[in-house]
C-alpha cells in the first residue's frame, strides 16, 4: 500500500455534541465573499446568504474581498451592503501594483484612496500576504512589513479609525524545504506555488519581526493580525505582541488545525488574552464549517476532523474542543468585534 492512500479509522469512541447553533450570536470578522475564498457569492441571489447567516446565526459578516480599486469595492458594497447594511461590513485594500509608477509618491498615495474608500463605505482595511512577500517599490527592492515611507499609509488608518486586517508570511512549513520532514507535505504538493523557500523569498523570522515592529510602531493604529496572528502555531510569540501591543488583536479564520491540536495552550490562550481575540472562519459562508467551527470552541469533544474534508487538507491530526466558559464565548463571538470593527460607526 502507498501511505498517501492510507486512511486509518480511529477506534475511539468518545462523544459527538452536534452543534447547529451557536451559543451566542456570532460577527464573523475575517471573511470573503467572492471568488476563490469566499464561494461567489457576489453572483449568487442575497437573500439565500442571508437565510444561510441566519441559520447559524451569523448577525454580521465582515466581507475583506473589497479589493484595492474603487471598482471592487463598489461593487460589494453595492451588492451586500447596501441592501442589508446591518449583516454586511466590506474592508478596502491597497493596490502595490502602483508602487513602481509612483515612486515616493506611493504612500501618500495609497494614504488617501484609504480616505476614498472610507468615503465611500469602507469599514476597514485588509493587507494580503503579498505584503512582505512579493510587493515591491520603483527600485524594484522587496518592500519590508515595517518599512517607514508607509508612515502615511498606518497613521491614515488610525486617524480614519479604520483597522488594518493584516496577513503576512503563511504557516510556517511553507517557508521549509519540502521534504520527509515537512508537516504540510501533502498540501504542498497539491499546491505547488504555496511554498516560499528562501531565497527568494524572505524568511518566515524576517516578516515576523517586520509585523512585531510594525505593530509597536503604529500604537494609534488597530492591527487585527489574521490567522491568530499570523503565528498559529506558535502561541507564545502571539501572547508576547499582544501583552506588548494593546493596539494588537487576532482573528482565528482557517486555524482550528493548528490550534485544536495544542488544546492545552490554546484554551488557556482564550481565556488569557479572552479581550483580544476575534471569530472569523475564512472560509466563505458554509454551514458545515461554522458548526465545526462552534463545536471546536464550545464542547470538549476529542479527536474530530477540524475539515469538513476526509483526510483534513492542512495535515493528517485531529483536534481537541475548548470547551470554552461562555464569557469567553460571548467576547470571542461578537463583543471583541462589536469594540474593535464596529467602533468606526460611531464617527469622528
Ligand atoms: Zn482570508
Amino acid at each position: 500500500m502507498q501511505l498517501d492512500n492510507y486512511r486509518p479509522h480511529s477506534a475511539l469512541v468518545t462523544k459527538i455534541t452536534e452543534i447547529d447553533r451557536p451559543r451566542f450570536p456570532v460577527i464573523d470578522a475575517h471573511n470573503h465573499l467572492a471568488e476563490p475564498f469566499g464561494g461567489g457569492w457576489d453572483k449568487k441571489p442575497l437573500p439565500e446568504l442571508l437565510e444561510r447567516l441566519d441559520q447559524v446565526n451569523i448577525r454580521l459578516y465582515v466581507d475583506l474581498d473589497g479589493g484595492w480599486g474603487e471598482h471592487i469595492l463598489n461593487a460589494h458594497l453595492d451588492y451586500f451592503k447596501a441592501p442589508a447594511p446591518e449583516r454586511f461590513k466590506v474592508f478596502g485594500g491597497v493596490d502595490w501594483s502602483q508602487w513602481p509608477a509612483l515612486g515616493d509618491k506611493f504612500p501618500d498615495w495609497a494614504a488617501q484612496r484609504l480616505r476614498l474608500q472610507k468615503e465611500r463605505g469602507a469599514e476597514g482595511l485588509k493587507v494580503w500576504k503579498g505584503f512582505g512577500l512579493s510587493v515591491r517599490d520603483q527600485q524594484d527592492t522587496l518592500v519590508q512589513v515595517d518599512d517607514p515611507r508607509l508612515e502615511p499609509l498606518w497613521e491614515s488608518a488610525a486617524e480614519l479609525k479604520l483597522p488594518v486586517l493584516i496577513h503576512v508570511a503563511d504557516p510556517v512549513a511553507f517557508f521549509w524545504p519540502l521534504d520527509d520532514q515537512n508537516e504540510r507535505w501533502e498540501e504542498l504538493v497539491a499546491h505547488p506555488d504555496w511554498q516560499f523557500p528562501s531565497p527568494p523569498f524572505p524568511p518566515f523570522h524576517s516578516i515576523m519581526n517586520g509585523l512585531a515592529n510594525l505593530v509597536a510602531t503604529h500604537p494609534r493604529t488597530t492591527f487585527i493580525g489574521a490567522h491568530v496572528g499570523c503565528y498559529s502555531e506558535n502561541l507564545g510569540w502571539v501572547g508576547e505582541l499582544l501583552d506588548r501591543c494593546p493596539n494588537f488583536y487576532i482573528d482565528i479564520g482557517a486555524r482550528i488545525a493548528e490550534l485544536g491540536r495544542q488544546p492545552y495552550a490554546a484554551r488557556k490562550f482564550f481565556i488569557h488574552y479572552a479581550d483580544r481575540i476575534l471569530f472569523g472562519t475564512d472560509m466563505g459562508p458554509d454551514l458545515d464549517v461554522y458548526r465545526l467551527y462552534f463545536r471546536f470552541l464550545e464542547t470538549g469533544d476529542e479527536y474530530f476532523n477540524y475539515d469538513p474534508l476526509d483526510p483534513p487538507p492542512q495535515g493528517r491530526w485531529q483536534i481537541y474542543g475548548l470547551s470554552l466558559p461562555d464569557e469567553v464565548l460571548e467576547k470571542v463571538y461578537f463583543r471583541n468585534a462589536e469594540r474593535v470593527i464596529c467602533k468606526s460607526d460611531q464617527g469622528g
